[in-house]
């Protein structure tokens, strides 16, 4: 679903990416001439006529510079430039295909293809990035126990003492975050006591 346009103008027109399943193939590249050195494209992706993004690529001998935005619009304005290096190994029949060296810090990976994020980057540093986002949803809600614990001047921790009404909150207020806290807490304990072989005392 990628395609080329051409034109140095529209490297500048790049439109937000969303879509962390986009992706861009360096022998699809090739095969449509985007690596030429000197040349610049802009790369777009779309789904039923809907477009999902756009990158500006400029072509160098050893590298492609990469022109893009992420989130949708007016989550992250900001244009990303930077380079991901490119390597040539030879076929075993002839001729020489190209990889992408992964442009993630410490990883450097040879790849074929790179991902659409905040970065462009393997497979693997892309699950690393997921691996943190989407936590357990034990964890999810651990973390939203401890913001009502907050809200209500208790000490941090689910397994820390309750504290009591803060001066100043209505009782109402009390009671609906101290049943959502009951509920939150108690999800987060019978799954850690799970994991353990305890019971809740
Ligand atoms: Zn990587």
């Amino acid at each position: 679903m990628g395609g080329a346009g051409s034109g140095l103008s529209e490297f500048y027109g790049a439109r937000p990416i969303v879509e962390d399943t986009l992706s861009l193939d360096v022998r699809e590249l090739k095969r449509r001439g985007c690596l030429k050195p000197g040349g610049s494209w802009t790369w777009s992706w779309s789904a039923d006529g809907e477009p999902l993004g756009a990158i500006g690529i400029a072509a160098f001998h050893d590298s492609l510079i990469l022109g893009h935005t992420w989130g949708r619009q007016g989550e992250s304005s900001e244009t990303k430039c930077y380079a991901i290096a490119l390597v040539w190994t030879r076929c075993h029949f002839g001729g020489e295909r190209p990889w992408f060296l992964c442009p993630m810090p410490g990883c450097q990976r040879r790849v074929a293809i790179l991902y659409a994020g905040e970065r462009f980057a393997c497979r693997h540093c892309r699950n690393l990035a997921y691996d943190s986002q989407r936590r357990p949803s034990y964890w999810r809600a651990g973390e939203r126990a401890n913001k009502i614990r907050k809200r209500l001047g208790w000490p941090y921790g689910i397994f820390t003492e309750r504290g009591s009404r803060p001066k100043g909150m209505h009782e109402k207020t009390y009671r609906r975050l101290l049943a959502e806290y009951d509920a939150l807490a108690g999800y987060c304990e019978a799954i850690v006591g799970a994991c353990f072989g305890t019971l809740r005392a």
